[in-house]
């Protein structure tokens, strides 16, 4: 990794503990969870493909369907 992600990651990672540190961790897990949410039925968005839990299991089943 380039020296440019290294200290972005490291201002995130800081960011991200002042915000639980002034806001509490309660506060910081509903900021995250709006982050990854889905824009058409509201559930959550996994962060690893960016795909609703919710509509991508729906999709699945139409495909399956027809
Ligand atoms: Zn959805």
């Amino acid at each position: 990794m380039d020296d440019r992600y290294r200290s972005n990651y490291k201002m995130s990672v800081k960011d991200n503990l002042e915000y639980i540190n002034k806001m509490g961790i309660g506060k910081f897990i509903e900021e995250q969870y709006r982050k990854y949410r889905c824009s058409k039925c509201g559930g959550l968005i996994s962060i690893h493909n960016r795909k609703c839990f919710k509509c991508d299991s729906i999709t699945r089943l139409v495909e399956k369907n027809t």
